[in-house]
């Protein structure tokens, strides 16, 4: 099947060539032709099958003909958040780069005048999330009455942030008579309920089934103490010793916890950035744009990051906490493998979590491997690799203490213990920004300004457990000698490229 075939116009069809892609999705060979049909769609797909191009092809050639009235957007997108909203105007700006459409997205954080005065210019495309949208049609600067077509993406997600009031607003000031094209990952009733009371005879198309895995994912599970510091240590270890890590995301479960991961990266010196709701606009955006781009190999995200973002090649998925709704797991392993490619999906499972990693096998219908001793997960291979526990643990620890500054000045990390291609970051800032991120630390991770030298702990790090039976055993420290011959302070020359980048604080992160 090509492109070709679909019925889309010649401008879209070489703004596809454009951009390389030869063959539709299987999302995109069902869907395209029902939408230029002008039929209600309810597409089921995960986030990663090319949902986007699903339906923004097909609308890009039924707009090329007819004109936008001030006010009157004839097209209307709802997103449940600002990022995947700004993602589905990346795509018309791609593909529909050859027409004259006026595009506009409304979403928080940005000024009502500037959105205003597009309005009033006139609207083909309107991309919004729901709350922005309200405000607007409230404040009488828009009318949804001349809308064609309305896109309702990632349902379920709108449902678990509460967005379904909102929903059934719009739709009901939309015209009856308008085209509904409604995606959804997964069915819950309350999903059923809207598609029913919303939707006019929907075809309806599944590309594979809800709630399931990538095949090209290895999952596995690891132990972890109940206390949020023995997490964020094990997490570092993990991050230190994942083979093949190119770059991850790391989820937490609420925004504060974000915040509080994030800056403790940061701190033992990974070049990280932070994703979640409370940031403003511009600080999201460009701790997004600097994962994309490769500059922060590491983002801490809520689940606001967890749906739909278009970032190809996440090597490796952390769940710093076990998601309480198993659906949320899938989605957020859903960032690795994506359009078949190998990755990596590592949950730090505390005791309390046995209830919700039982619902989440349950859902995706197969049991994740828990790795009791030493674990390597390399990219692509659901390989593990059993090795003696010996006492690993106390030896890392030790490892830690007794050494010199580096070169820059800072206090040394216990790098020498990673296997070399896995190492972070560490003391690859320049002074200031290292004094910076220092300073930002909150309250919590501070610790006393003269931290004895002969601690256990590697300076900031003063709150963690110095006693390393806590610490599941993950990861083999070499010799101690060897460690010592290879690895002189403050020599980075033998780490990883994207690990020596220079760590960036996002503005208002
Ligand atoms: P989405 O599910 O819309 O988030 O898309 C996932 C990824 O697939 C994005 O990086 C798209 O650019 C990419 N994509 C969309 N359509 C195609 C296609 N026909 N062939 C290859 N990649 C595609």
């Amino acid at each position: 099947m090509s492109f070709t075939n679909l019925g889309l116009s010649e401008k879209v069809l070489a703004a596809v060539a454009a951009t390389g892609y030869t063959t539709p999705t299987p999302i995109q060979e069902q869907a395209i032709p029902h939408v230029l049909a002008r039929k209600d769609v309810l597409g089921i797909a995960q986030t990663g099958t090319g949902k986007t191009a699903a339906f923004v092809l097909p609308m890009l050639t039924i707009l090329e003909k007819g004109r936008a009235r001030a006010r009157m957007p004839r097209t209307l997108i709802l997103e449940p958040t600002r990022e995947l909203a700004a993602q589905v105007k990346e795509n018309f700006d791609r593909y529909g780069a050859g027409q004259k459409l006026n595009v506009a997205l409304l979403i928080g954080g940005v000024s009502f005048g500037d959105q205003d005065a597009k309005l009033t210019r006139g609207v083909d495309v309107l991309i919004a999330t729901p709350g922005r949208l309200l405000d607007h049609t409230e404040r009488g600067g828009l009318l949804l009455t001349g809308v064609e077509l309305l896109v309702i993406d990632e349902a379920d997600r709108m449902l678990d942030m509460g967005f379904i009031p909102d929903i059934e607003r719009v739709c009901k000031l939309v015209p009856f008579t308008r085209q509904t094209l409604f995606f959804t990952a997964t069915m819950p009733p309350e999903i059923r309920r809207i598609t029913e009371t919303f939707l006019h005879n929907p075809q309806k198309v599944e590309v594979s089934k809800p709630a399931t895995t990538a095949v090209t994912v290895s999952q596995c599970q690891v132990p972890a103490g109940r206390e949020a510091h023995e997490k964020r240590e094990l997490l570092r270890r993990l991050l230190r010793e994942a083979k093949d890590l190119k770059n991850a995301i790391i989820f937490c479960n609420r925004k504060r916890e974000v915040a509080v991961v994030h800056k403790s990266l940061q701190k033992h010196g990974f070049s990280v950035g932070a994703l979640h709701g409370d940031m403003d606009q511009s600080a999201r955006t460009a701790a997004l744009e600097q994962f994309r781009k490769g500059e922060l190999p590491l983002l801490v995200a809520s689940d606001v990051a967890a749906r739909g973002l278009d970032i190809p090649e996440v090597s490796h998925v952390f769940n710093f906490d076990v998601p309480h709704h198993p659906d949320d797991y899938v989605h957020r392993v859903g960032r690795t493998g994506r359009a078949g490619r190998t990755g990596v999906a590592i949950s730090l499972v505390t005791p309390l979590d046995q209830k919700s990693m039982v619902a989440i096998e349950k859902l995706i219908g197969q049991s994740i491997p828990r790795a009791e001793g030493d674990f390597e997960m390399h990219a692509g291979t659901a390989e593990q690799s059993e090795r003696p526990r010996e006492s690993r643990g106390r030896d890392r620890e030790r490892s830690r203490s007794g050494r010199g500054k580096s070169r820059r000045g800072h206090e040394p990390r216990d790098e020498a213990a990673q296997p070399a291609e896995a190492r972070p970051a560490v003391d690859a800032r320049p002074a200031a920004e290292a004094r910076s991120a220092r300073e930002a630390r909150p309250a919590r991770d501070a610790r006393p300004p003269r931290e004895p030298r002969q601690s256990s702990e590697p300076r900031g790090g003063s709150h963690q457990p110095a006693n390393p039976s806590h610490v599941p055993s993950i990861g083999r420290p070499e010799p101690r000698r060897q460690r010592e011959a290879d690895t002189e302070p403050g020599d980075h020359s033998h780490l990883p490229a994207f690990l020596l980048r220079p760590v960036r604080s996002p503005a208002g992160a």
